[in-house]
């Protein structure tokens, strides 16, 4: 009875370590680590950084539209225009084929110009069409823009350039009018109890260019 035992231990030893050893090789495929990227144009990137367990294989790249994305034969995408391709591995050891999907954006100059700006501290003041606060202006402003609530502020155009946006408390304004002097703001609103109620606040300012 013991010798059927230990017997029986041996065989279930045997039948655990093939199964676990099964279980490694399944949960191991060559596969990429990333289903989808996104590349600007005239980006590239090493697809063999995301493409795991393919060991010292030799790889056959392929992409569905070498004008979207184009891979070299190790493996490098080039994003070329707009739109999306699939780029193909072949493993040659394992004969399995695993795709990632590639996705090419055109980048614009405003995103571009959209991420670039400076801090600043400054004094805030308000002003509003009346004749003591705009010296008889009213809602013309240094621009030639009509002055809006909301859109326009006055600024030392040697401090920031006439037509810099200003982010001011989250919102954002347009630098459109002059006549303050030195790190000063000058928003504009649209009554004279508004820049009353306002008066003078020293504030952190984005200012974008
Ligand atoms: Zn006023």
């Amino acid at each position: 009875m013991k010798k059927l035992i230990s017997f029986m231990m041996a065989l279930l030893m045997i039948v655990t370590v093939g199964a676990s050893t099964k279980v490694d090789a399944k949960s191991n495929p060559v596969s990429f680590s990333k289903k989808y990227i996104t590349l600007n144009v005239g980006k590239s990137t090493n697809m063999k950084s995301f493409l795991k367990n393919a060991g010292k294989s030799k790889v056959i790249w392929k992409t569905s539209n070498s004008k979207v994305a184009s891979v070299s034969g190790n493996g490098v995408v080039r994003a070329r225009k707009a739109g999306t391709a699939t780029i193909r591995a072949y493993v040659v050891k394992t004969k399995k084929t695993v795709s990632c999907k590639v996705t090419v954006k055109k980048v614009t100059k405003q995103t571009k110009k959209s991420g670039r700006y400076r801090t600043m501290r400054v004094k805030c003041t308000a002003y509003c069409p009346c004749r003591g606060c705009s010296g008889g202006y009213g809602t013309r402003t240094a621009s030639g823009r009509r002055a809006i609530a909301g859109r326009t502020i006055a600024v030392d155009r040697r401090v920031i350039p006439l037509g810099s946006k200003v982010v001011i408390d989250g919102h954002t304004y347009i630098a459109e009018d002059t006549g303050v002097k030195g790190r000063t703001i000058d928003i504009y609103m649209n009554s004279h109890s508004k820049t009353n109620q306002w008066g003078v606040r020293y504030k952190t300012v984005k200012i974008y260019y």
